[in-house]
């Protein structure tokens, strides 16, 4: 199968269940849940700009997940693939981290959509290490599982 329907459908999860997170953030408080909007792209950005730049599937046009490596051409120009510093790493992951994180106080008030950005979020996980990260050449990524047997 393609990597396009998993790298797809794991974003759509993603923003799904982050979606969720801001409804219950825009439920609790009008200017939170606005906030959380902003981040989110935000978030996401800075990720891209400082991830993505690097990886060969951008120059290439073959994305795993498809929309990333598309934005990032669009916006910025790739650098050369090299190994990622730990500040990269670090600047790259703590947005992440972020967006998911901070919602969690709110919507554990209420259980069912706790439970339900969850499974998004795991789901999304499952269908990315199953159908994404194997075969991708990004092999500087922090979640390559391909390192030492690149067969992409
Ligand atoms: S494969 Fe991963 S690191 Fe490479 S451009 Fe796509 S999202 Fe970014
Ligand atoms: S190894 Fe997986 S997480 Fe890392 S860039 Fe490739 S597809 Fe994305």
């Amino acid at each position: 199968m393609s990597y396009k329907i998993p790298g797809l459908s794991s974003i759509i999860l993603l923003f799904i269940a982050l979606g969720i997170a801001d409804y219950q953030l825009f439920t609790v408080s009008l200017p939170l849940g606005i906030v959380y909007f902003i981040c989110i792209p935000l978030s996401f950005l800075i990720t891209l700009y400082n991830y993505c730049r690097k990886c060969p599937h951008v120059a290439s046009k073959t994305c795993r997940h498809v929309l990333f490596g598309w934005i990032i051409s669009k916006l910025f120009k790739p650098i050369q693939p090299s190994k990622y510093t730990v500040k990269e790493a670090f600047v790259s992951l703590i947005p992440l981290v972020f967006i998911v994180i901070f919602p969690q106080y709110w919507l554990v008030q209420s259980i069912g959509l706790f439970i339900a950005f969850w499974v998004l979020m795991l789901a999304a996980v499952v269908i990315v290490r199953i159908g994404v990260c194997i075969g991708c050449k990004n092999v500087n990524c922090l979640f390559c599982p391909n390192k030492d047997n690149c067969n992409a």
